[in-house]
Order: structure tokens, then C-alpha cells, then sequence
């Protein structure tokens, strides 16, 4: 489990936050008896320390790919916005020298913070930089509820990406997998906070400064001069110099990561071999099969990496599950046996937000596309009021983002969303191109290159250098040899005539869901019935949603007595044993298999070689009933995995996603066939 997961809002310290204003108007911290940047000039000073000591204007002049900087305490934002500015120019003087789709320069910031700042105390330090007005208007648009863990922010066009992870320095680099090009450490003075500036920092940057890339190693820059943090950063194997300091101060410390510095190390530094990316492959071209949430998502987040995407469907754009006319954005979340489910959740709901605003606008009443109403999970009965109330209990959230009500948990922020029109808009990006074609096979050419030939129904045959395969259960035709242990299981809606409906403000959510009326309609559902692949609507469907209508309340006895169905619609989910999506890399099953047999006796020795996955190939399935929240996020982890970008998911939630994990889970259990250690 998670350093960071068991965590609760108030293990963050949002309310311990001691903060005054100086007479300047500078933010200054009463609990480390420091202020957050420098008195003299806290820009200019980011820009001399932070910037130019890890060099990255020179170094971005010429980089390809993301470029992936951490930094300890984000405090105001500042040393970001900063950063941001730069990149903005030096990406401006890139794209005058190069085209734009030479230019795959990416800038992903992590950002860690244990006492995060609230959004007003951001707005006022910040608005001492005029300079920065609008990018701290973009930063303030998407900067997340102060709960623990990670938040993942993102500014395609600018070819920018936050992580911010709200949690102690130590608990959150443990849940990072790197890679690393540049290290800020601020994090106020080590005399003043000895706590952050410790051995197992400077450890946790060797682990994830290890195994560059040529040409790739991560530099460190620091406004200390501290000799405890030189013999430390020294150890972690970073060879450092003491260059002037800023605004009167003596010096400071910058340096670069040489493995051949410090202590010896094993080569996978007790990581799961699985979770180490397979490396990023030249081609910037990718084929993504299925066009529903998952594909269409797949397919937006590695356009915007600056991907030439092929998407292809055999039906359309979201004719299968994602077709349904509207969808339930909001998550159930877990009580306390599932901390990695409501963590995954919780992060990809902040984002399937803020990524369905940037695509269909705000989700006002006029809105045909998304509605932000609020969405009200019933605590409809003994059982649903206790876990809610459990849930509340261990992660206190807080109210903007769950409302704790007599009837049940309010989500405010929360609402519809028609599934098509949010898909056909994610598709509309110039490095998108949709074809209607029906995949039959997917067959290994061998050639390094270009790993895969795909075979189409009309005979046509092509190669391709990497596959996304977002087909939900589908995937199985495909993929016959992939330990894939995905079910479908069937759903049917019910459209009722809503005239004379109760007034509906809000969706309403129990064991079926409802969304106010578009169009004169309201669509109800969806039934769950496992193992059952029958595509005809069913009267016995129906009226288990309209038994399920009545526990929204008495107003809705009537409705669901008269017979006011119109309509409805058969859908298939695709679900996974731990109702977790899977997003990742495919295993080459036996061999690896027979890699990590070990495992078969004992689950906690991990051969230390290297996981066989299969080259090119990725899938993103098993969204369940949930893709609306999880198909962005896993959308982005994808892009991570493809483009060698640093994760926007603690390594616990990697580790969950990641199809793998089935693989692993049964070597481990021995549930895996004998033959496939062959
Ligand atoms: N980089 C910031 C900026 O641009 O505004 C200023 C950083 S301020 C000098 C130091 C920050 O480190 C504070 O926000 C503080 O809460 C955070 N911090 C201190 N100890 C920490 C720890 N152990 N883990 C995470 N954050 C910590």
C-alpha cells in the first residue's frame, strides 16, 4: 500500500498551515520561521538558482522529448510559474528554427508539498508578479482541493504538465519512478527545517537519478551552500560545485549525476522490473484501435505529445458502451479496504474534470454536451450509509469536493456527460486521423521498427511501429495470446418520458443512475448481468431499473409504477478481477512467466532481471462503468509509458493499472498454467 494513500486531508497539514504576511507582503512560514522566496527578489532569484544552475534554457535549446524536473516544496508556485515562463521562450525560439512537428520538447514538473497553500493564500503571494498574472490565472483555473496524494495538471497547448503531490518529501519520492533531469531543491533552510534535508532524501535521488539516458543525466540546483547537503548530494553521486549565491549570499550548490560517483548500487534499486518502461521507440507515430472514451482519450493525450495518431474503428466514434446519451461523471469511492481504488479514483476525477471543461466548455445549463448539476449518491440503504459515513471518517474531505448530506454524499463539481460528443471532440486535433476500418488480426512482423502488421476485413494489410489497443473486452479477439482476464458484462438502459417527472436539480445515483432530462427524455439505468451477451433490450431490464427508480424517494413511486418507457439501450462493460483498469505494456506471457517463476514460492523475492513485454504493444481497457473519470487519466498514463515521461501516478497506482499486475498476481498464487513456464 501507498506511503501516501492512508493519508487523510489533515495529514497534509492544510490545517496546520502557519503562514503570516510581512510588511512587503511576502509570504513568510511562522512554523520554520522563514519566508517562501527572497526578500530582495524571489524571481529573479528562481530564475539564477533554479534555472540557470540546471542550465535549462541551453539544455532545452536542443532536447528531445519530456523533460522531467522534481522539485521539494512548491510552496507559492513561483520557482513553477518560472520555470513555465522560460520554457514558453525557449519552445517560442524552437519552433522558429524547427517545425512544429520536429519539436516533441515536453516540460513535466513534480512538484511535492507537505503544507500545501490554499487558493486564496496562492492568488495574494502570487500577485506580487504582475509579470505572471496569466499564468498564474492558468495555474489558479486547474489548482486542485487540498487532499493528500497526487494531482496531475496539465496545459496541452503549451506542452506543459504538473504533478503535484501533496505529501511529505520522503512518502512521496518513494512513490516516483523517474526519470529525472533536474532536481530543484528548496524546501526552506536546512538549519531551519532539518526534517526535509536527511539522508533518505539524498538516497531517494540516487535511486531516481540512476540509469539516464545518454546525454540525459539529472542535474541539481540548490540555494543552500550547506555542507551537510554538498556530502549528502556528493553521496547520492551528483558531482557539485559551489557557484556564487544569489542577492549577497556567498554560495550555493549546482552539480550533475555521474554514476560512477557514490556508493554501488543493484541495477533495478529494489523497483519491480515491470514497472520500468520499456524505452521510448524513434517513431513518433502510434495506431489506436477503438474509438470509444479509453481510445479517444489514448488517442488525444499522444496527439497532444506531439503523436500522428491513426485512430480506427470498426463501427465509428462511440458507438459501443460510450455511445450511451449520457453518462455519470463522478466516482464511488472506497471506504478504507481499497486506499489504491479511492487514490486512483480521487486523482482521475480532479482530472476527467478539468479535461471535459477544456473539451465541451462549461457544463452550464445550456450545455448538450456535459451538465455540471452535482451528482447525489443515495445513501440508500444500512449498508451504503455506513460505508459512506466510513469513508468520510478516514479521508475527511473536503465539503467543495464532497458534501456530506442527510440523504447520502453530494458531489458538487460533479454531473453528465453525453460520452459521443465528448469523444468526437477529443478527436478533433490535427495530429488525429479517424478511419472506419475493421481490424481482424494483429500479427508480429519481428522487425524491430516495426513490430506489428495489422490486417483489416477488406484485405488491406499495414505495418505499424506502436498499437494502443482500446477495445474493452474486445481486446481478447485480438490479443489471444495476453494473459487478459477481462469480463463484458452487459447493461441495459431505460429511456422513460420525463413529462410530469419530480423536478430532478441534480444526478441521482443509487443501484441505478439518472441524469435530469435532455430532450424530454431521462435515461436510467444501467442493469449489471454477468455473463449475458444478449443484445436485445428486455422487459424483465426494465423493470429492475424502474424497482431501482424507487429508491431515489416516495416522488418517484409514481413514475416507476406508470409506464413511461420510451425506450432503451443495450451496452457492454468491460470490467477486470480488481475493477481496476488496465493500462500498460502487455507481458510476453511465457517468457515471462518463466522470468519470474520465482515468484511461485516466494512472492517477495522479485528476480532482479529484465520483464519480457512485448515491444509496441499497449493496451487501455477495463474502464468498467467508469470511463468518464478513469479513461483520462489512464489516457495520460499511457502517454507516460510511450513517451519515457515521468509518471503522473505514484508507483502504487502504476503498479495497479499496469495489465501485468494479473500476470504477477497468479505466478505468485500458482494459478498459472504449467505449460506456460515451458
Ligand atoms: N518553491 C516554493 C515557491 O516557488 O514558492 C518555495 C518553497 S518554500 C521556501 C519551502 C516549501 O517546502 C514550503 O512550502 C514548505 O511547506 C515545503 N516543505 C517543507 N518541508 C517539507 C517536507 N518535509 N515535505 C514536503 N514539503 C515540505
Amino acid at each position: 500500500m501507498s506511503e501516501i494513500s492512508n493519508a487523510s486531508e489533515a495529514s497534509v497539514n492544510t490545517a496546520n498551515l502557519a503562514l503570516k504576511w510581512s510588511e512587503a507582503g511576502l509570504p513568510v512560514s511562522t512554523q520554520f520561521n522563514d519566508p517562501y522566496f527572497s526578500l530582495k527578489n524571489g524571481l529573479a532569484e528562481t530564475d539564477y538558482v533554479f534555472i540557470q544552475h540546471n542550465q535549462l534554457r541551453e539544455r532545452w535549446a536542443t532536447w528531445q522529448g519530456p523533460f522531467c524536473v522534481i522539485e521539494t516544496g512548491f510552496g507559492t508556485g513561483l520557482n513553477f510559474l518560472a520555470t513555465w515562463r522560460a520554457f514558453q521562450q525557449s519552445n517560442r525560439q524552437r519552433n522558429q528554427q524547427e517545425s512544429a512537428e520536429e519539436n516533441d520538447l515536453w516540460l513535466h514538473f513534480t512538484s511535492i508539498e507537505k503544507y500545501p497553500l490554499s487558493k486564496e493564500q496562492l492568488t495574494q503571494a502570487l500577485a506580487l508578479w504582475p509579470e505572471l498574472a496569466d499564468l498564474t490565472q492558468t495555474l489558479l483555473e486547474q489548482y486542485p482541493h487540498l487532499t493528500a496524494g497526487f494531482h496531475h495538471l496539465r496545459w496541452p497547448e503549451q506542452r506543459i504538465s504538473l504533478t503535484l503531490i501533496f505529501a511529505d518529501v520522503h512518502d512521496a519520492l518513494k512513490e516516483l519512478t523517474g526519470p529525472v533531469h533536474a532536481w530543484y531543491l528548496d524546501g526552506f533552510s536546512p538549519a531551519k527545517n532539518p526534517e526535509m534535508w536527511t539522508d533518505e532524501l539524498y538516497q531517494q535521488m540516487r535511486h531516481l537519478s540512476r540509469n539516464p539516458q545518454p546525454g540525459k543525466e539529472a542535474s541539481v540546483a540548490t540555494f543552500t551552500a550547506a555542507s551537510q547537503v554538498r556530502r549528502g548530494l556528493q553521496g547520492a553521486g551528483f558531482k557539485v560545485h559551489n557557484p556564487e549565491g544569489f542577492g549577497g549570499k556567498r554560495h550555493m550548490l549546482a552539480g550533475v549525476y555521474h554514476a560512477q560517483c557514490g556508493p554501488e548500487q543493484p541495477p533495478y534499486f529494489q523497483q519491480e522490473p515491470w514497472l520500468i518502461a520499456p524505452n521510448p521507440r524513434g517513431s513518433r507515430e502510434v495506431t489506436v484501435i477503438g474509438a470509444g472514451l479509453a481510445g479517444c482519450h489514448s488517442a488525444r493525450s499522444l496527439a497532444e505529445a506531439g503523436f500522428k495518431v491513426t485512430l480506427i474503428d470498426a463501427l465509428g466514434i462511440a458507438q459501443c458502451a460510450s455511445g450511451n446519451p449520457q453518462g455519470g461523471l463522478y466516482v464511488k469511492l472506497a471506504a478504507d479496504d481499497k486506499a489504491t481504488h479511492t487514490d486512483f479514483y480521487l486523482e482521475a476525477y480532479e482530472l476527467a474534470l478539468c479535461s471535459v471543461k477544456a473539451q465541451l466548455g462549461d457544463g452550464d445549463e445550456q450545455n448538450l454536451g456535459w451538465q455540471s448539476c452535482g451528482v447525489m449518491q443515495l445513501a440508500s440503504s444500512e449498508k451504503e450509509a455506513a460505508r459512506q459515513a466510513q469513508f468520510i471518517a478516514i479521508r475527511q474531505p473536503p465539503s467543495a469536493l464532497i458534501e456530506v448530506r442527510d440523504s447520502g454524499l453530494f458531489y458538487p463539481q460533479a454531473g453528465w456527460v453525453a460520452p459521443a460528443r465528448l469523444c468526437e471532440a477529443l478527436v478533433q486535433h490535427p495530429n488525429i486521423r479517424f478511419e472506419q476500418a475493421e481490424l481482424t488480426s494483429l500479427n508480429p512482423t519481428g522487425r524491430d521498427d516495426t513490430p506489428w502488421q495489422l490486417c483489416f476485413a477488406s484485405g488491406e494489410q499495414r505495418s505499424a511501429s506502436t498499437v494502443v489497443i482500446a477495445t474493452a473486452w474486445q481486446a481478447k479477439e485480438l490479443l489471444t495470446d495476453a494473459y487478459l482476464p477481462v469480463k463484458n458484462i452487459r447493461g441495459q438502459l431505460t429511456y422513460l418520458d420525463a413529462t410530469s417527472a419530480p423536478a430532478m436539480p441534480h444526478v441521482l445515483c443509487a443501484n441505478s443512475y439518472m441524469a435530469p432530462p435532455i430532450a424530454g427524455q431521462l435515461c436510467l439505468g444501467a442493469t449489471y448481468n454477468l455473463n449475458d451477451s444478449n443484445t436485445e433490450l428486455r422487459d424483465s431490464d426494465h423493470q429492475t431499473n424502474l424497482d431501482h427508480l424507487k429508491e431515489f424517494g416516495d416522488e418517484w413511486q409514481l413514475m416507476a409504477t406508470h409506464n413511461k418507457i420510451v425506450g432503451g439501450r443495450v451496452g457492454f462493460r468491460c470490467t477486470t478481477p480488481d475493477y481496476l483498469p488496465m493500462v500498460g505494456p502487455l507481458a510476453d506471457t511465457r517468457p515471462f512467466a518463466k522470468a519470474f517463476k520465482q515468484l511461485s514460492k516466494n512472492s517477495k523475492q522479485i528476480p532482479q532481471v529484465e520483464a519480457p513485454l512485448i515491444p509496441g504493444l499497449f493496451v487501455n481497457i477495463g474502464h468498467g462503468s467508469r470511463g468518464l473519470v478513469s479513461a483520462p487519466l489512464c489516457a495520460e498514463i499511457l502517454t507516460d509509458l510511450i513517451t519515457g515521461r515521468s509518471s503522473c501516478v505514484s508507483r502504487t497506482i502504476l503498479e495497479a493499472v499496469l495489465p501485468v499486475r494479473f500476470l504477477v498476481r497468479d505466478i505468485a498464487r500458482r494459478k498459472v498454467p504449467n505449460d506456460h513456464y515451458d
